[in-house]
């Protein structure tokens, strides 16, 4: 999961300042980790000590209430809800904090179960779902050892993304987009059209747009395909997690990877 902390992090300064290309400083005075870090440590939290989605989703937002970038506002408003009902979102927040999930599954169903559980507490739209469900499910194919045109197809077929484009096709008309369906299949084609991990998350950079959430979704599956994340990036995204943070991070490593 920390590919995808590590893609959070390098997106964070980027997110209202996007860079259209693929030349940039990985990390800057102002990288931090933002709400997609917080709520994946909330997913690897419940997967490693049990409890409930909602409840940890609302622990770690009056945790960290204020974090660079921010929540989504309708998340804002129902984590401070005494309530819990889910608010149907179609946001691809449901797709950013589910990496845990296909790191410690153990079949690709129980991945796809988990991640619509992790999805629904907030996110109960079927492309709120469906986001969460095909990137747990690319994470956990890719740590299989399936190939890029397996997931290709099996994301495509499943959830029926368009992944035929290509990042420099994305790119030229691309946006903010927050939706699942509008960050899901350019994260993913952001890892297909890559050459490494590193090469993964300058794509999803370059692609503009929602940068912290899309360089996310990317980094997790980049992380899971490759194999884990070069030494030049994961010692200065550990250093930038504070401790609370990291302990469950190097929890969850040491009982699933
Ligand atoms: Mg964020």
């Amino acid at each position: 999961m920390l590919g995808a902390i590590a893609g959070d992090m390098i997106g964070s300064v980027y997110e209202f300042e996007n860079r259209r290309c693929k030349d940039f400083p990985l990390f800057t005075e102002a990288t931090t980790f933002t709400d997609d870090t917080i709520l994946s440590v909330a997913v690897a939290d419940v997967l490693l000590h049990g409890g409930d989605y909602a409840k940890a989703f609302k622990k770690y937002y009056w945790r960290y209430p204020n974090p660079t970038g921010s929540y989504g506002a309708r998340f804002h408003q129902w984590a401070a809800a005494p309530t819990v009902a889910p608010y149907n979102s179609w946001g691809n927040g449901s797709a950013m904090r589910v990496s845990p999930v296909g790191f410690s599954g153990t079949s690709l169903e129980s991945v796809l179960t988990e991640a619509e559980k992790t999805a629904e507490v907030t996110h109960n739209h079927p492309e709120g779902i469906k986001g969460a469900q095909a990137t747990a499910a690319a994470i956990f194919l890719a740590r299989q050892g399936r190939g890029k045109d397996e997931i290709r197809v099996f994301v495509t077929e499943r959830f029926g993304y368009d992944l035929q484009r290509t990042v420099d096709e994305i790119r030229p008309v691309y946006s903010f987009n927050e939706s699942c369906q509008g960050t899901v299949p350019e994260a993913l084609i952001a890892f297909l059209d890559a050459t490494d991990f590193e090469d993964a998350i300058r794509n999803a950079v370059s692609l503009g747009g929602d940068s912290d959430t899309l360089t996310c979704i990317t980094g997790g599956i980049a992380e899971a395909f490759y194999g884990g994340i070069p030494d030049h990036i994961r010692q200065p995204v550990l250093e930038r997690l504070d401790a609370p943070l990291r302990e469950i991070v190097e929890k969850f490593r040491d009982r699933y990877l």
